[in-house]
């Protein structure tokens, strides 16, 4: 079988804006929305070598080569990443076990990169959610730099609601903690089709995204920063937790497996850790500094909903530490659970609890009954709402209603989609 070719050709760099040009093979191009990847960081990157500047591009699309037997062609590397590769990939292979990854990774060139210092300093990926804030308090003393990435610009110029609140609550969060925060653009996440997920996504049992690119993207992004500040480590927090089998692009196994310029390596903070763990040390903090530790954790949002399973979960779990979530950024005016009733009478059709109820809400039940004793009269109603509510039960109610309610736009649109399908 032909292997087909993602070939990087110039690497632009105009102050503190990197440009990547590259060129796939024509069957293998149905699967990208452009041929130009950017990332705009935040301070002049144009003493950073071209074998570093690459890291990113490699690490962005080496998934896309392994799982679609692609070679994918670069001028020149650092060779302490090169060499790193085969283990990565082993390790993203050990998670997708009933997919065989193959593919190649070719440099012209092979440079030895050593950073410039032998100082400890550290960065760490942030996005101000649970995971993030836990990884910071337990590595405070470190004085990382807070680096936030945001993928989903379309262009260095263009705006993004939710994306530029998080800029704008990042640079707030590390001046009221003396940290240093750094912000990166990018389009990385818009490059790979949709069409990609629809061809593999069942293969594969996880999406372009969630399963091969936003954590091997977050750090390769930091690798030429890093590398242009001599820091020798970066901090990535976990996301999954011992036990959970579930495919992720980050993983212990993976990050940690990513080197750079000799002695730059990757932390893979907080994989022992369970969410209800992380929860109880980031309000066990909040209790000691004792003034409000906001967090962001709905997604694509430019303040947490209260309305989503994610705000729902995080409120839940915050209770179940016997403390008011109001002091985490999450702004419910009245009684807990009135507000949750009046939230699931109107959209619980459209939310889902399957996951959220198997890995996260045993152990916020496990924690609501050791800590009943502890609740205010607000919490324990609300604990014991979430904990005797049937969920299913009002979805299925939910449903029914959605679907009577919408009956002909749900019709209309499906005419329309076999329509499109028989162009
Ligand atoms: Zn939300």
């Amino acid at each position: 079988m032909k292997r087909n070719n993602i070939i990087l050709n110039k690497i632009d760099v105009n102050h503190n804006v990197v440009k990547y040009t590259f060129d796939v093979s024509p069957e293998i191009s149905e699967y990208f929305t452009s041929t130009t990847l950017f990332i705009e960081y935040d301070t002049d990157m144009s003493d950073v070598p071209p074998s570093i500047l690459s890291i990113p591009f490699v690490s962005i699309f080496m998934a896309f080569a392994w799982i679609t037997n692609s070679s994918l062609w670069v001028e020149e590397i650092d060779s302490t990443f090169y060499d790193t590769i085969p283990q990565i990939k082993s390790a993203y292979q050990d998670i997708y076990y009933n997919y065989p990854l193959k593919g190649r990774i070719v440099s012209a060139k092979f440079i030895k990169n050593h950073l410039n210092s032998l100082n400890n300093s550290s960065l760490m990926l942030f996005s101000g959610g649970a995971d993030c804030h836990t990884s910071l308090i337990r590595l405070f003393d470190k004085n990382p730099i807070l680096f936030n990435i945001q993928g989903w610009y379309t262009s260095p110029e263009s705006t993004d609601y939710a994306a530029d609140a998080d800029k704008r609550d990042i640079i707030e969060f590390a001046n009221n903690h003396s940290l240093n925060s750094a912000h990166v653009k990018s389009n990385f996440a818009h490059i790979i089709s949709p069409r990609f997920d629809k061809k593999f996504n069942k293969k594969l049992g996880d999406s372009w995204w969630h399963g091969f690119v936003h954590s091997l993207a977050f750090i390769s992004i930091a690798i030429p920063y890093a590398c242009k500040f001599s820091i020798n480590e970066i901090i990535i927090a976990s996301s999954l937790t011992t036990g959970q089998n579930k495919p992720c692009a980050s993983n212990s196994t993976t990050d940690s497996a990513f080197k750079y310029a000799f002695s730059g390596e990757v932390l893979h903070d907080g994989f022992e850790l369970s969410r209800q763990d992380k929860i109880h040390i980031i309000c066990d903090f909040q209790k000691k500094i004792k003034q409000p530790y906001p967090m962001r954790v709905c997604s694509f949002n430019d303040h947490n909903c209260c309305k989503c399973e994610k705000c729902l979960r995080t409120i839940a779990a915050i209770v179940a530490e016997a403390t008011d979530p109001r002091l985490f950024g999450f702004e419910i005016n009245g009684d807990l659970t009135s507000h949750w009733q009046s939230v699931l009478d109107e959209s619980v059709a459209l939310m889902g609890f399957k996951n959220e109820k198997l890995t996260h809400w045993p152990f916020i039940h496990k924690k609501m009954k050791e800590n009943f004793y502890k609740m205010t009269n607000e919490q324990k109603k609300f604990s014991n709402w979430f904990m005797t509510f049937d969920f299913d039960k009002a979805k299925r109610k939910g449903l029914i209603k959605y679907y009577r309610k919408n009956f002909f736009k749900i019709i209309k649109r499906k005419l329309l989609l076999n329509q499109l399908h028989n162009k």
